[in-house]
C-alpha cells in the first residue's frame, strides 16, 4: 500500500515536471496549428494517464477548466491553475503562480537562441 502511494507520486511529479516543462516553452504567439496540436496533446494526455482515478478526474477538470493556448503566458498559468486544482482535491498547498515560466526551465534554452542567430 504505501510503496503503491510511493509510485503514484514519483509518477505524479515526473508527469508535472513534463506538463509544466512544455507549457513553459510553448511559443508565446502560437499558429492555429500549435494551438490546436497544444489542446489535442492535454487532451490525450489526460486520456492516456496511467491512474484511472487521476485520468478521470483531470478529464473532469478539463472539462471545466479548458486549456487556454493563445501564448505561453496564458498556457502556462492555466497550468499552474489546474494543477493547483488537483492539489486542492488531494489536500495540497496551493503554489504561487507568479514565478511559473522561470520555475520549468528545460535546460534548452540555446534553441531559442540558435533560432535568433
Ligand atoms: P506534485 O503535485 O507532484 O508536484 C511536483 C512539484 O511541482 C511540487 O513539488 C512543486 O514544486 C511543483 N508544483 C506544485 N504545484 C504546482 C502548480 N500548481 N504549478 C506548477 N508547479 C507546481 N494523485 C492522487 O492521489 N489522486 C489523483 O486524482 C491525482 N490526479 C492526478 C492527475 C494528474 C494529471 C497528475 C499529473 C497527477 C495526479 N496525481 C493524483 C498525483 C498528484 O498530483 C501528485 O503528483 C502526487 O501526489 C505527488 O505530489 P507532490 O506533493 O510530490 O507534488
Amino acid at each position: 500500500k504505501m510503496a503503491n502511494e510511493t509510485l503514484k507520486a514519483q509518477l505524479g511529479n515526473a508527469a508535472w515536471r513534463l506538463f509544466h516543462t512544455i507549457l513553459a516553452r510553448y511559443p508565446d504567439a502560437p499558429s492555429k496549428q500549435e494551438q490546436s496540436t497544444l489542446s489535442q496533446y492535454i487532451h490525450l494526455f489526460a486520456q492516456v494517464y496511467p491512474c484511472g482515478d487521476c485520468a478521470r478526474h483531470f478529464q473532469q477538470l478539463l472539462a471545466k477548466y479548458p486549456p487556454q493556448t493563445k501564448s505561453r503566458k496564458t498556457a502556462a498559468l492555466w497550468g499552474c491553475h489546474v494543477h493547483n486544482k488537483v492539489n486542492e482535491r488531494l489536500g495540497k498547498d496551493e503554489y504561487d503562480c507568479t514565478t511559473i515560466l522561470e520555475d520549468y526551465d528545460c535546460g534548452c534554452g540555446s534553441d531559442e537562441k540558435e533560432l535568433d542567430a
